[in-house]
Parts: C-alpha cells; sequence; structure tokens
C-alpha cells in the first residue's frame, strides 16, 4: 500500500520549524535533491558539479535572497552558509549563471510537475476545496523588466520617451480556497516578430489550462479569473477541458452586463439575502444568457455588499460575476469570487515582494529560475501548512519564518541531509 504510506508520511506534524526538516521533507516526500541529480549537464568545462550549483540556488531562492551576487559573491556573510549546503568547491557567480542558462527548462517542469503529482496522490486537496469544489485561479504576473537588456523572448512595448521596455510575463494558475496554496503551472507569454503583437495574456491562458488538463487530468472543477478572461475562447477552452468558470464581470458596456441589469432592476433573479460577518449580501442571479461565441448559456450573478463597520459606518461595493456553473449556488460563488484574491494576496505578492520575482537574476535563464521559484514556493507552502502543527494559528509571519531559516543555514550543516541517500549511503 503505496499510497497510504504517503498519505501518512504527508500527516506527520511538526512541532518546531526548520529548514534542516523542510529540506528532510523535500528529500524524502518530494525528491526534490534526487530529481537534481539527474538534470542535464550541457556544459564543456565541470569543474563544479551541477548538483553544487543548482541545489543551493533553489535554498537560496527559498531563503528569498534578493540576487545570486548576495549569495554567491560576498563571501564575509555568506561563507558559512554556502559552507553548510555545498560539499566541496564554492561556485562563483558566473558559473551559476553560466550553468543555469544551459539548462532546460522544460526537465525542471518535469521535477515540478511530477511534485504536482505526488501532491494529488498525497490528497493535498481534500481540505482545500470551496464548497465542496476544487478551484484553481488563472492570473498573469510581470516578470522583471529593462529598458537596456533585452533577450530574444523578450516581450517589448512603447514607452514614450524613454522608448522601448523589454520584459518577460508569465500566466499563472494556483489553486485558492484554504491553504496550501500551490502554484499548478505557470505559461510563458511569447514574442512575436516583427509589427506583429507579442502574445497576451489569454493566448497564454489557454495554452497553460489545456496543458495542466493534458498532463494531470482533472486539476481543478473551476477557474476564476478576473474580467480580462471574459472571452469566448477562453471560456470554450475551459469548458472543452471540462471545467467550469466563474469571471467577474466588470465593464458595463458590455451586452451581457447591460441585459441582465436591465433585468435586474425589474427584481427579476432576486435572490434571498445572506450574513457574512458584519457584511450583508443582496443577490441576484439569472441564468440563460447567451454570450456571443460562448458554447453555453451563461448565469449572470449580481451582489451587492454592506458591511457595517465597528464605528457603525457602513460601506457598499457590487460585485458582478459570469459563470459557467448551473448548479453551484450563489453563496459559494460569492466565496470562490472572494477567494480569487488568493491568488492576489497570497500569490502574486509573495512572489513579488519576497521572492524578487521582478528581479533579473539571470536574464538567459528567465523559465529555468522561475520554475525554480516555483518548486520553492511549493515546497515551503507544504511544508508550513501541511507538516507544521497550526502554523496558521501560531502567527507567524513568512518573512520571519525566511529569516529564521537564513540563521538556520549560518549555524547548521545540511550537508548530511542534501548529499547522503536517505538509507544512510
Ligand atoms: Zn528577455
Amino acid at each position: 500500500m503505496i499510497v497510504s504510506k504517503y498519505i501518512m508520511k504527508e500527516g506527520v506534524l511538526n512541532e518546531k520549524l526548520t529548514l534542516f526538516k523542510l529540506l528532510s521533507y523535500m528529500k524524502s516526500v518530494y525528491h526534490i535533491p534526487q530529481k537534481i541529480r539527474t538534470l542535464t549537464d550541457k556544459r564543456k568545462r565541470r569543474s563544479i558539479p551541477l548538483f553544487n550549483i543548482v541545489m543551493p540556488t533553489l535554498i537560496f531562492l527559498m531563503l528569498q535572497y534578493r540576487s545570486f551576487h548576495t549569495v554567491f559573491s560576498s563571501p564575509e556573510s555568506m561563507n558559512r552558509r554556502l559552507r553548510n549546503c555545498i560539499r566541496g568547491k564554492m561556485p562563483k557567480v558566473d558559473a551559476v549563471r553560466d550553468l543555469l542558462s544551459q539548462i532546460d527548462p522544460d526537465e525542471l517542469r518535469n521535477i515540478h510537475e511530477e511534485t504536482i503529482d505526488r501532491m494529488k496522490r498525497n490528497r493535498i486537496w481534500k481540505h482545500g476545496t470551496i464548497g465542496g469544489c476544487r478551484v484553481a485561479a488563472v492570473d498573469g504576473v510581470e516578470l522583471f523588466g529593462s529598458t537596456k537588456k533585452s533577450c530574444p523572448d523578450c516581450l517589448a512595448r512603447r514607452h514614450g520617451k524613454q522608448g522601448t521596455e523589454y520584459f518577460h510575463r508569465s500566466v499563472v494558475c494556483m489553486s485558492v480556497g484554504g491553504p496550501p496554496h500551490v502554484i499548478l503551472g505557470q505559461e510563458m507569454l511569447k514574442p512575436r516578430d516583427g509589427n506583429e503583437k507579442d502574445e497576451g495574456e489569454l493566448t497564454g491562458g489557454k495554452r497553460l489550462i489545456q496543458r495542466l488538463r493534458k498532463r494531470h487530468g482533472h486539476f481543478a472543477d473551476l477557474i476564476v479569473a478576473d474580467a480580462l478572461y471574459l472571452n469566448a475562447p477562453f471560456i470554450n477552452t475551459v469548458l472543452s477541458c471540462g471545467m467550469e468558470t466563474v469571471i467577474r464581470l466588470k465593464d458595463e458596456k458590455r451586452l451581457i452586463f447591460k441585459d441582465a441589469q436591465g433585468l435586474f432592476e425589474k427584481g427579476a433573479g432576486k435572490k434571498e439575502a445572506f450574513k457574512r460577518g458584519r457584511t450583508e449580501i443582496e443577490t441576484w442571479d439569472l441564468a440563460g444568457f447567451e454570450m456571443d461565441g460562448v458554447a453555453k448559456k451563461v448565469r449572470v450573478i449580481r451582489y451587492h455588499e454592506k458591511t457595517t463597520k465597528k464605528n457603525g459606518r457602513t460601506e457598499e461595493n457590487w460585485m458582478w460575476l459570469v459563470t459557467t456553473d448551473e448548479t453551484a449556488d450563489n453563496q459559494t460563488l460569492w466565496k470562490i469570487m472572494h477567494k480569487r484574491w488568493d491568488i492576489e494576496e497570497n500569490g502574486f505578492h509573495q512572489l513579488k515582494t519576497y521572492y524578487h520575482l521582478k528581479h533579473c537574476y539571470c536574464h538567459k535563464a528567465v523559465e529555468t529560475v522561475f520554475y525554480l521559484i516555483i518548486i520553492a514556493f511549493n515546497m515551503k507552502e507544504l511544508y508550513l501548512y501541511r507538516r507544521t502543527k497550526d502554523f496558521k494559528g501560531r502567527k507567524i509571519t513568512l518573512i520571519s519564518v525566511s529569516r529564521m531559516f537564513q540563521d538556520e543555514l549560518h549555524m547548521k550543516n545540511m550537508k548530511n541531509v542534501l548529499y547522503e541517500s536517505e538509507k544512510g549511503g
């Protein structure tokens, strides 16, 4: 019974947070160090083994260091940390960049995909559903930009007097609901030749959903997205993959908005109001709308939220959504739409602010570095929210976790866990 063995492994709870335990977990459950050893090394000169560069890079990205330069070129502060996770010669920053730029990002994507397979087997999403639905959000995220340097994969935009700005952008799919929040996948947007416009988020989003479906099967019941994704080809793609969509409706000029508004104003579709904490929510919910090009009739829901603050003042807010889901009740859909912010607050915000996604670690290895960050992000989420007893209740900030881990690496030797096989070899 291999399956139940791993469920047990996921379920074991740790008391104290340590980097050592996180690395042991990555090794024993997800086999990350073992898989890094199998990456193809295309370098001609290999004075430092691939593992001695990629594994520490993954660790230092996970510990959220600001740049490779900070890590690999400042022996005063970093020497002990490097020595505590590398056997043999220390790599210099140039060797790190040289190797990363030669790694095939698809090989790292494979490692990432295998971690998702394992999470599925370990039933990570058993508790993270919203009203019984497994929900994933899709959204775009911008990586670094520059007006000076560019590469063949750069996207470009005109910037008035400053000239052209080059940048990289990716569409990310992430689980939403309760933690752990897991990045399911990403798709880099591609540039176009000549005068053709660079690829947009919708194109990347469609490709990502199709790829995830093909690789992982039914990875979610429902895809939630912002108003940009209210687009027939995108919705049809999700439907053809056997999932439903919940998408924000913002544009008051859209036909579907006007149609629904006309009916709602006449009192059609009015449902019973419900309460969430200090907020009272009025709901209008009507099915049977046609959206140009969409393979199925859609439902439009309008929420009017009225929150009474502690000081007695009230705050009002309207929220509209379009969904292809015929059965989900409107309270669940309200919750799903609010949880979409999870991907902003817990996902992108974290990536940008703490994982320094906007920093160019290595321009020749954008996707490779991004996959290392994704693996680091997921492993840390899983360790904190699955393996650590009541991490949420302990109210330790994620930034202090990183500081604790940085200090620990300064003090403690991690080489045994990284270099030796599980059965002491
Ligand atoms: Zn570039």
